[in-house]
């Protein structure tokens, strides 16, 4: 077991450890926003699958268009052309269609000139200007060719490929499968929702967090009741969580104290490895890596901001990890941000202070600290959107230096 690791290190480590993404499943369309794609997916046919209109106007020959440049033409109009209504005829020389955005371009006609551009009669137009070939027509299968590949393996699927599936007519998807976290919050003090706290109590907040979380992040969270603070609870609970979970999150019980007793819980468990406890960073330094029967367990630290933080700097990468995300995308955006307020040294580990920033009307970037910063005060994290990190060597920031800046919720 490594002890007192580097957050980077700790993450590289949890990271590397699941090479392996989740297995795909079939799912429907609608429900694949979010996922990653597990197939390549081919174009059935052309889109749009024949040539036609881009306006509501008038199909002609372009040819005939040329005299309108000198003066004002006249065109009978031959044929009304809904969208979805083929017209099976051809125009002749000097005669136009009446023809809607969308609907095939008939025979004959090279060229559309919106209605607005035009004076109509019930059975004529009279055209002023002359009008290029291929003037507002959409050409088959200039979006979507039949047998190209659409979508390749990999993708993210986002409300425009939800779309582009729909298109080419496929009902249902083979996408990463999310990832299953049981959610586990320990402590003799800590009692249900429904419950009202007695003396000493109080009410668990990070069941709740981190289930968000683990939606936020694309995960089917799994919410296990509060385990007290003695050891064969926590062995049993952690064995069910096991059995039924891609990964399992514990909150609390990995500290130095007398009653923290995840850590020995693990190691008696069959087939467990501790890979390292406590990573240089504030909030959050207790927290425990292992595997049990090749499932991760993390041990979050219990005070609220910590399990919080925690999660974002090791879970949530984990979980997009698991749910087939591209390695350049597991962590969350980083920027710089001008701070409005001197911040003090963060001392030997580094420091995510919990930031509130800006961007300004130029596109400048502000950020100021939450306020009080205890990892107990979940508040700094219902106000704050990102993360300030201060770096140990590094001295306080000064009001109006740089700093950068992490974004929550990534
Ligand atoms: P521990 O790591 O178990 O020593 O807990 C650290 C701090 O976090 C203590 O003040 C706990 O009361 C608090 N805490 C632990 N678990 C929870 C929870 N599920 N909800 C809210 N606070 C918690
Ligand atoms: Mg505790």
């Amino acid at each position: 077991m490594k002890k007192y690791i580097e957050v980077d290190v700790a993450r590289a480590m949890i990271l590397g450890d699941s090479d392996k993404v989740l297995p795909p499943e079939k799912i429907d369309l609608l429900a694949s926003l979010g996922r990653i794609l597990c197939q390549d997916v081919v174009a059935d046919r052309d889109l749009p699958p024949a040539d036609n209109s881009a306006m509501d106007g008038y199909g002609l020959r372009a040819a005939d268009s040329v005299a309108a440049g000198t003066r004002p033409l006249r065109l009978p109009v031959v044929a009304d052309i809904p969208a979805g209504k083929p017209w099976p005829g051809q125009i002749a020389a000097g005669e136009a269609v009446r023809i809607m955005t969308g609907a095939p371009i008939p025979d004959g006609v090279d060229a559309v000139v919106k209605r607005e551009l035009v004076e109509e009669f019930a059975d004529a137009i009279i055209l002023k200007k002359e009008v290029a070939v291929g003037n507002d027509i959409r050409r088959a299968g200039e979006d979507i060719k039949a047998g190209e590949i659409v979508l390749v393996n990999g993708t993210l699927i986002t409300p425009a490929v939800v779309g582009m599936l729909a298109a080419v007519g496929v009902p249902y998807i083979s996408v990463v499968r999310k990832p299953r976290v049981a959610v586990l919050a320990t402590g003799d003090e800590i009692v249900d929702f429904g419950q009202v706290p007695g003396p000493g109590k109080i009410r668990n907040s990070n069941s709740f967090s981190m289930a968000a979380l683990v939606l936020q992040a694309g995960g089917l969270p799994q919410v296990f009741p509060i385990t007290r603070d003695e050891p064969s609870f926590i062995r049993q609970a952690l064995l069910d969580a096991v059995s039924g979970s891609d990964l399992v999150l514990t909150s609390g019980g990995v500290s130095m104290g007398d009653y923290d007793f995840i850590q020995d819980v693990i190691r008696d468990l069959p087939e467990a490895e501790i890979l390292f406890w406590q990573v240089k960073m504030k909030p959050g330094k207790p927290l425990l890596y292992s595997q049990v029967a090749a499932t991760p367990i993390i041990g979050l630290p219990g005070n609220p901001v910590s399990t919080m933080v925690s999660f974002e700097q090791f879970v949530r990468p984990l979980m997009k990890k698991m749910a087939g995300f591209p390695e350049a995308e597991l962590l969350p955006p980083r920027e710089m941000a001008t701070v409005l307020e001197d911040l003090s040294s963060p001392g030997d580990r580094r420091h995510y202070a919990r930031g509130i920033a800006r961007r300004d009307s130029n596109g400048g970037l502000t950020v100021q600290s939450t306020g009080l910063q205890g990892s107990g005060m979940l508040n700094s994290m219902v106000k704050g959107n990102c993360l300030i990190i201060q770096e140990p060597a590094a001295a306080g920031a000064r009001s109006g230096d740089k700093v950068e800046i992490e974004w929550l919720g990534y």
